[in-house]
């Protein structure tokens, strides 16, 4: 499925990885060709079909849960390119991490920088990736909600990394999260600042909604 956007400097699409996996985007320059895969999720021949006829310059891993990696061995072993992610999610992924990215890294593809973003939280490793307007986010932040934490620390850690990173960036920025539909960081902004005028028990973690929990 392609993603319309009035931006012309860049293309965006969700690639088909089976209804059983996570979202994989394809974000591409169309200036130059040269694109990125943003996670591997499921059915590895189907992505790399999608992907064939593009430059796909890296593999860049939101987190190492295994419904966004299961296509990861076969697509990397076929695009022989570099995959990129946080160190503290390496020792799960089935592959060497040739770029190892951190808070504040930029990568350019074609004509657009991507600014790497480390939000640990739903996983120590989890980072979320700005192109443009564009904001990739794997499963730290969903329409209404963080991603799942295993605990009261990581529901800490991956609010403060929400608020503290990507809340920083502008409410017009587009949020692609690792399933199901995109949302607008003005909106999420709101949702939370509800939240967070409320009090909550200090135990809070699992899946939350700042509407309701
Ligand atoms: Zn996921
Ligand atoms: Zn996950």
């Amino acid at each position: 499925m392609v993603i319309f956007t009035e931006d012309k400097s860049i293309h965006l699409q969700t690639l088909d990885a089976g209804a059983m996996w996570a979202s994989a985007y394809l974000v591409t320059c169309p200036e130059t060709n040269e694109s990125v895969l943003i996670d591997a999720p499921g059915k590895p021949e189907k992505l790399l079909e999608q992907v064939r006829n593009k430059n796909v310059k890296y593999i860049l891993m939101t987190h190492n849960h295994s419904d966004h990696i299961g296509a990861l061995q076969v697509v990397h072993a076929e695009l022989k390119i570099p995959v990129g992610g946080h160190a503290a999610d390496a020792p799960k992924y089935p592959v060497a991490l040739a770029l190892e990215l951190n808070d504040g890294d930029t990568l350019t593809c074609g004509q657009n920088q991507i600014r790497v973003l480390h939000t640990p939280g739903h996983t120590d490793g989890s980072l979320c990736f700005l192109i443009g307007k564009h904001l990739f986010v794997g499963d730290t932040l969903f329409p209404g909600g963080p991603g799942y934490t295993a605990s009261p620390d990581d529901f800490e850690e991956i609010v403060s990394s929400i608020t503290r990173k990507l809340f920083s960036l502008p409410d017009d920025t587009i949020v692609y999260p690792g399933h199901g539909a995109s949302t607008i960081l003005g909106k999420e902004k709101d949702a939370y600042k509800a939240f967070a005028a409320r009090t909550h028990n200090t135990r809070l973690s699992g899946d939350v909604l700042w509407l309701k929990s």
